[in-house]
């Protein structure tokens, strides 16, 4: 971290920012330069409180020299690749790893259904939520862990992997029991105790970006897990909420190659919540692929008009048989596998 002063040779400021630092976070600092403006503080960071030294009269900049997250951070390796089924990696940089299914679980027939779809495509991971997020307390909420042995079951049969969404470490504790990934939403990314419970977990976890997240708070969120002891982080970009109305959620593409700079940990992309509706939500998952996601997670349903969460952009079975064409052709042509 750089501690740049207004003035040079300050030493009244240099010698409270030096106690500060020294009392407060057990950090040393030096005065570099000629003109003493400069205050270096070598080594780990992560725990200072920059805005404390932002807000000093007499302080012209702070500048975090390392990002504050140290375990998500690129500097401890290139990437990092998640096993999420056995042959199943995601992260590799060399596969595109598909999950589908609905968005909530809502009866054995149906999740059999939605189970055959996805399956007949050739895709491996079903997603469905037992416990869900709903914005009104009169919506409906999943079948809780009635839904989760509906998933087990259907997944036993089709031999498939399953994800599907934890709010509560009590739910947490289920669905690792249950399931094979652990989805934390878009409203739950900066649940803290949430995050640090899953973090004893040993289940690969999907980590959405909050609504209004910027990189560096969900780079921590995603610390929070890491640094519990559970390395099996996957972000998922699921888009932000901005003034746009027309799209649900607009998907920032560009944080797919920024986060790369920025994290060794894999990337996916939802298209299905970020489009909000059915006709756009190919579009979106090529554009994901095309910005280089490590996989997507998409909505289908075998009949999207009856779906009791989110139908507006599940996919029928011919437009999700359309997106695995067209998906098929387009990591061909990049030299992936399409698992
Ligand atoms: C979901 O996957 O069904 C969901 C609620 O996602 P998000 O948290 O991204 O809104
Ligand atoms: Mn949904």
């Amino acid at each position: 971290m750089l501690i740049v002063l207004a003035k040079k040779n300050d030493t009244e400021l240099i010698e409270h920012i030096q106690d500060l630092l020294q009392r407060k976070y057990s950090c040393d600092a030096h005065v570099i330069g000629e003109n003493r403006r400069v205050i270096a503080v070598p080594g780990d960071s992560a725990h200072v409180e920059v805005d404390i030294f932002k807000n000093m009269e007499g302080v012209r900049t702070v500048n975090r020299v390392d990002r504050p997250y140290k375990l998500a951070c690129r500097k401890q390796r290139d990437k990092s690749e998640v096993e999420v089924k056995p042959g199943i990696k995601i992260g590799s940089r060399s596969n595109v790893v598909m999950m589908a299914g609905p968005c909530s679980i809502e009866s054995e027939a149906q999740l059999d259904e939605t189970a055959a779809m996805v399956k007949e495509q050739g895709v491996n991971i079903l997603r469905g939520g037992a416990f869900k997020p709903r914005t009104g307390p009169y919506a409906f909420n999943g079948l809780g862990e009635e839904g989760l042995k509906i998933l087990q079951k259907i997944a036993e049969k089709y031999d498939m992997a399953t994800v599907t969404e934890a709010m509560t470490e009590e739910q947490a504790d289920l669905v690792c029991e249950y399931c094979d990934i652990i989805q934390i939403g878009a409203r739950n990314m900066q649940n803290y105790d949430l995050l640090r419970h899953i973090g004893t977990c040993s289940k690969p976890v999907i980590l959405k970006n909050g609504l209004a997240a910027t990189h560096d708070e969900w780079l921590l969120a995603a610390e929070y897990i890491l640094a519990g002891g559970n390395p099996n982080v996957i972000l998922c970009e699921r888009g932000i909420r901005t003034h746009e109305k027309e799209v649900r959620f607009t998907l920032r593409l560009g944080s797919i190659p920024a986060l790369r700079e920025l994290t060794h940990l894999p990337i996916i992309v939802d298209p299905s919540h970020a489009a909000g509706k059915s006709r756009w939500v190919g579009d979106l998952a090529k554009a994901g692929v095309a910005a280089g996601a490590d996989g997507l997670i998409v909505e289908v349903h075998p009949n999207p008009e009856e779906a009791l969460s989110d139908g507006p952009q599940s996919l029928d079975a011919e437009q999700w048989k359309d997106l695995m064409t067209d998906l098929t052709q387009m990591t061909n042509a990049l030299d992936k596998e399409l698992l």
